[in-house]
């Protein structure tokens, strides 16, 4: 048997480990750095399989990084475990039911984004020990992927710069290596501060902050216009003032997304979207603090490891679903609206251009995707993950693996509902076999660590990596 071969072996061996502590991990869906319980499947595990911890790493205690081996070269696999606020669902339901009124749940499957890298980290953990192989794994947990960006201060702090090589994977609707970028993005609280008056009775000596919220939203309204086609600018009131309408609001905050490209074009929008609030501000005789929440950068895939990850995703991304699992997954293809069957049946089309039509409409009416999407690679950005900070500091590689129903977008109550189904417990195992199998192609080939650095310099334009969050913003 190969060495590939055996590390696909190593993990089924352990799946049951892998698939408990999925499942625990969905049962204790956390938001952001309280990442409190669902941390803790991984530093058991990785305790007992003779990994080293250091926990807490970067300001953030529900971090840790777990490593295993000695030497050259050193690769580097991302696990996240936050999930969404308001996502609560009960599990296996083809409708919307939530389990926790009002209760978190994970709706982007990194209960399965977690364990699936494990498995990958355990997997080839093993064989290197069988097989005695020289070179350093590090399993990095990374809290607060969805909001507050663990791995973008983990970055800032120098977390990942013994790295060679990074790889991680995510679940999705349907199988490809990972060759797009993603949008660099700051997140910032504006928080005004006036007096509060008798509406009615002495208005004028009152200085609405809430005023001064409205006026920065439409100020920024005018803005957009004005800033590049692919810049987005979103909000949210975190605080109105109050519920008494006859009480001019002495309070307002207001929470922005700021996204773009690259982080440059980000940080422009930023300067500018500044100067709007502190316009509204001046307006309205109030104050203006401007809290700096977090950011993190554009995605730059490194299309040698890719491409290798690409091979390996074909060979062992293969879920290998029976008819039940299908079957099972019929109840989320049915609450698709029929926009989005078409849509499926066009992409099938497009992967696929040599199929007959009666294949298509096989391939694009299945529950579950079984396809891998051809690679490609394109500045095309779909929505912001910290990876991206992570592949600004060395080569990074990352493949999605189509575990989630067709046609269902990350979250949703679907992704909850099928979040400890056996099509996704078989998609965390693929990913951990894809994850592995291109670890061992790297500690193997010094020239492939050698191709994806120096495609790196090249990308990066020899700049060091700089992270746009200011050296005194904590992650909170
Ligand atoms: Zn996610």
């Amino acid at each position: 048997m190969d060495a590939k071969q055996q590390i696909s072996q190593l993990i089924d061996v352990k799946k049951e480990q892998f698939i408990t502590a999925a499942d625990r991990i969905w049962g204790t869906p956390e938001t952001r750095f309280a990442t409190t319980e669902s941390v803790k499947p991984f530093l058991e595990i990785l305790e007992k399989e003779g990994f080293l911890i250091e926990k807490g790493v970067a300001n953030m205690e529900h971090s840790f990084v777990a490593t295993y081996g000695s030497g050259n070269p050193v690769i580097g696999i991302l696990a996240e475990y936050d999930a969404l606020g308001n996502l609560s669902q009960v599990a296996d339901l083809g409708e919307q039911k939530a389990e926790k009124e009002g209760g978190n749940g994970h709706g982007c499957g990194h209960n399965l984004l977690g364990t699936g890298a494990l498995a990958g980290a355990i997997g080839i953990k093993d064989l290197m020990e069988k097989e005695n192989m020289t070179g350093t794994i590090k399993l990095f947990g990374c809290p607060a992927e969805e909001s507050g960006y663990g791995k973008a201060f983990m970055a800032r702090d120098g977390v990942f710069d013994c790295l060679d090589v990074a790889l991680s994977w995510h679940p999705m609707d349907t199988s490809m290596a990972w060759g797009l970028s993603s949008l660099a993005v700051y997140q910032i609280y504006y928080n005004f501060k006036g007096t509060s008056a008798h509406a009615a009775a002495a208005p004028e000596q009152g200085r609405s902050a809430l005023d001064a919220a409205e006026l920065m939203n439409i100020g920024v309204q005018f803005l957009r216009e004005h800033i590049i086609d692919a810049g987005r600018i979103h909000y949210a009131f975190m605080d109105a003032g109050g519920e008494s309408a006859n009480v001019v609001q002495p309070t307002s905050s207001l929470y922005y997304f700021i996204r773009a490209p690259k982080i440059e074009q980000a940080e422009e929008i930023y300067k500018r979207v500044n100067k709007v609030a502190e316009g509204a501000a001046l307006m309205t005789e109030t104050e203006l603090e401007i809290v700096f929440d977090s950011a993190c950068a554009n995605y730059l895939p490194n299309q040698a490891v890719t491409t290798v990850m690409y091979e390996n995703l074909k060979e062992f991304g293969n879920m290998n679903l029976t008819s039940e699992d299908q079957a099972y997954s019929q109840r989320y293809y049915d609450s698709l609206n029929e926009a989005t069957k078409a849509g499926l049946i066009t992409r099938a089309r497009e992967n696929n251009p040599t199929a007959s039509e009666a294949e298509i409409k096989h391939l694009g009416t299945m529950p579950v995707s079984e396809q891998i999407a051809p690679l490609f690679f394109t500045d095309a950005t779909s929505g912001s993950t910290d990876v991206g900070d992570v592949s600004w500091v060395c080569p990074t590689a990352q493949v999605m693996i189509g575990c989630e129903p067709q046609g269902t977008p990350p979250h949703s109550w679907q992704w909850v509902a099928n979040g400890k189904s056996s099509v996704a417990h078989k998609g965390m195992l693929a990913a951990g076999k894809t994850i592995a199998t291109t670890v061992y192609d790297l500690l193997i080939n010094p020239e492939l660590v050698a191709k994806a650095k120096a495609e790196h310099q090249a990308t990066v334009g020899g700049k060091k990596y700089q992270s746009a969050i200011p050296a005194d913003v904590m992650p909170k």
